[in-house]
């Protein structure tokens, strides 16, 4: 009870309390109609709609937001983690992307802009050498010292994001499938899904090669990329630039990916780490090396195929059940 919202009730002229309920709504947003979700108050008495405090805000916010997701533009918090990434100001990120010297900061105030710009805004986010491309172009405009700050800030991020295409994707999708991840785990699925996709499509998902490092097999520029996080999960603002990238995966990819979700993506890094610590291509590779001896000894992605393909011969590698059978295998050592 004490939880409940009260207000003056014009209708039965009293304080009642009110409860909100989300209503569609057609709505003219610059001369088109779009079907817009509103939050609405209604009297828990006599059942009219009510006005309550800040709900005009709410409502213009809701409007602002779906808008935007209907027409694919971004938002004012994108263009803020762009100026974020790049650690530049907002006159100058303007006159960088080729825009009005004071577009940004209306941007920021709430103007939703053109598709045109909120596409060059939306590159700008995931292509660091893009950006790169705007500042050189703009350098005169931008002055020496915004213009050198924010092309550090471009060259590390395209330096760090080096990854092959399809490993980026694979990323991002795992980014986009689950809640939190350590960078261990990552490293983890990242192999398994290497290995089912050899097995499955007979060909590797992305080119890079994991080395046999004393926690299991790990991709060097995935570890570099991710390093900061150390056994925390990975959050990070300059990670939109990994956002919509698993756009770019195949089906046969993206099969592969959520078979490993499912499976090897129930357990902890640590666990995973176990298993690959009981698997072929990563102890083969580790021959003659302590426990916690360094090595950057490849794996090959032919080590890699040859094992799953022989795992392949007692659990289906293309069905989930199977796959988690395999699992418990493995963490049961028999
Ligand atoms: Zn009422």
């Amino acid at each position: 009870m004490g939880k409940e919202k009260h207000t003056f009730c014009p209708e039965c002229r009293k304080e009642c309390s009110y409860s909100f309920k989300k209503v569609m709504k057609k709505c003219i947003i610059k001369e088109k109609e779009y079907d817009i979700e509103l939050t609405r108050a209604f009297c828990d008495d006599c059942g009219m709609e009510i006005n309550v405090p800040g709900i005009i805000d709410l409502r213009t916010e809701e409007m602002d937001r779906q808008f935007r997701e209907k027409e694919d533009i971004v938002s004012i918090s994108d263009v803020e983690t762009l100026m974020e990434i790049y650690n530049i100001g907002k006159a100058p990120v303007s006159l960088a992307l080729g825009f009005g010297e004071i577009t940004v900061t209306r941007y920021l105030q709430g103007q939703v802009p053109s598709k045109e710009y909120s596409d060059i805004i939306k590159k700008a986010l995931r292509e660091p050498g893009y950006m790169i491309k705007c500042l050189n172009k703009a350098k005169e405009k931008i002055g020496e010292t915004a213009y050198k700050k924010a092309l550090k800030c471009a060259e590390e991020l395209e330096d760090l994001f080096s990854l092959s295409g399809k490993l980026l994707s694979s990323i991002s999708y795992i980014f986009e499938k689950t809640e939190e991840i350590t960078p261990l785990a990552l490293q983890k699925m990242l192999y398994f899904i290497q290995g089912i996709h050899m097995v499955n499509f007979g060909r590797p998902l992305f080119v890079e090669d994991c080395q046999a490092w004393t926690h299991g097999p790990a991709y060097k520029e995935v570890y570099e990329l991710f390093k900061t996080f150390k056994y925390s999960p990975i959050e990070d603002k300059r990670f939109v630039i990994l956002r919509d990238r698993f756009k770019e995966l195949t089906e046969d990819e993206i099969t592969t990916i959520d078979l490993v979700l499912n499976s090897f993506g129930l357990y902890s890094g640590k666990t995973l780490e176990i298993i690959t610590h009981k698997e072929e291509p990563w102890f083969n590779e580790r021959e003659g090396l302590l426990p916690d001896e360094s090595s950057n000894n490849v794996i090959s992605k032919d080590e890699i195929k040859q094992y799953f393909d022989k795992v392949n011969e007692k659990f289906s590698l293309n069905d989930v059940e199977e796959i988690k059978k395999y699992i418990v295998k493995q963490i049961k050592g028999c």
